[in-house]
């Protein structure tokens, strides 16, 4: 089998985990299979690269930020190679200029145009241990890019798409995505399989175990994705989460997850005049400043008025702020308020698209628990709720008990 194999960064934060990722790879090829590994860098050097290049510039030219964090993992690459190469096996480290890893050049966001696979293939027919640079690419002139925080789970996913990998493995440190945060529910229980739909959604409404492009690419390409630990243990299940196509079981499960953040800030414009194009001049001005726009309620008509109500991430907000500010000045609005303080709970699963009467039962649960429902969102297999934030953690709990989530007794 050809087997691309991810490490975060806590898995080769230190000299003892890089020892103990080499004898994993090692182990891996002599089982029989191609081996290809992704790192990212060890874990605090990223953030410490952009800690430093703040306390140069307190706005840092995007382009030398790429070239600075992008040394993170050309690091933790070469010490992982050599520590392989300890082992007897041949490998040898690439920055992702050298696997012609291409990206556009969005700078600090950019996204991955193509990867020269023969050469990757070529290497592994000799029996080389690939040992690849998570997170950086370079644009067509060469420039050196990152694919945004998390960017090393999207390299692996990129790499398995192009080489048709039968399997990509993320090993980070927890052994699976859960039912809800288990730094919130204790009783969050691993989930053993989950499909990409429902993975993609988790990620997008806060879950970090993998990057949401990472999914994306990884349903796109149809590429078997596991996320499994990279610490053994007691009570690690080395068998981890496979991420994969829907199917009949998965259907049958109503609620496969809960998930929570606290990212956003709510805007209200009130009283806008009810008449067509006020939307898109509003969320026109949002869209040209880069500002996404996740759940969006405008109430019923009173007098050809409206109040519209919409979450951006928290980041954002003062600058979404303004700009609504100058919208609702232009359009007459009567004026505009806002909420740092709100957070988001959701439910997500599969079984949602065939059965009625999920989203009746999570708002149930939130009213026993005195929880007020400020905005809500749906999919086909998700609802979200905005709530105040500082119920979030009461909501998600309510909702894994609710739902039957926890481990079975
Ligand atoms: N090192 C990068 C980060 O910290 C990329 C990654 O770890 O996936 O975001
Ligand atoms: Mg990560």
């Amino acid at each position: 089998m050809l087997i691309v194999q991810k490490y975060g960064g806590t898995s080769v934060g230190t000299v003892e985990r890089i020892h103990a990722v080499a004898r994993r790879c090692v182990q891996t090829q002599r089982e029989g299979h191609q081996v290809v590994v992704v790192a990212s860098a060890m874990s605090g050097e990223t953030n410490r690269l952009i800690g430093l290049a703040r306390q140069v510039s307190p706005d840092p030219n995007e382009r030398e930020l790429d070239a600075l964090v992008a040394t993170g993992e050309q690091q933790s690459v070469a010490l992982l190679a050599m520590a392989i190469r300890d082992q007897g096996a041949v490998a040898q480290s690439y920055t992702g200029g050298q696997i012609r890893l291409v990206t556009d050049n969005a700078f600090t966001k950019a996204r991955i145009r193509s990867i020269d696979e023969e050469m990757i293939r070529s290497r592994l027919r000799q029996g080389e241990i690939l040992v690849i640079a998570g997170f950086q690419g370079v644009d067509p002139e060469g420039n050196v890019t990152t694919l945004g925080r998390g960017g090393s789970d999207t390299t692996a996913v990129a790499v398995a798409a192009a080489l048709k990998a039968d399997r990509c493995d993320i090993y980070t440190d927890v052994d699976g995505v859960y039912t809800a945060d288990p730094n919130v529910v204790s009783g969050a229980r691993k989930i053993d399989r989950i499909s990409y739909e429902e993975m993609l959604e988790l990620a997008s409404l806060g879950a970090k175990v993998l990057q949401l492009r990472s999914v994306e690419l990884a349903l796109k390409y149809k590429v078997p994705l596991r996320v499994v630990s990279s610490f053994d243990g007691p009570g690690v299940d080395p068998q981890g989460t496979l991420v994969c196509e829907e199917d009949a079981m998965m259907e049958k499960v109503l609620v496969t997850g809960v998930s929570h953040s606290k990212s956003d800030a709510r805007i209200t414009v009130r009283a806008v005049p009810d008449k067509p194009g006020v939307a898109a001049r509003l969320f026109g001005a949002l869209a040209e400043a880069n500002i996404s726009v996740d759940v969006i309620v405008q109430t019923a008509s009173v007098d050809h008025r409206t109040d519209l109500s919409f979450t951006v991430p928290r980041s954002d907000h003062a600058k979404a702020l303004k700009l609504s500010g100058e919208v609702a000045t232009a359009v007459g609005a009567s004026g505009v308020e806002s909420d740092e303080r709100i957070g988001k709970v959701s439910i997500v699963g599969a079984g949602m698209r065939s059965h009625a009467g999920v989203a009746a039962q999570m708002f149930d649960l939130l009213a026993r628990e005195g929880v007020n429902i400020q905005m809500i969102s749906t999919s086909e297999i998700k609802v979200s709720c905005v709530i105040d934030e500082k119920y979030t953690e009461l909501a998600v709990r309510a909702l894994h008990d609710g739902f039957g989530l926890g481990k079975a007794a």
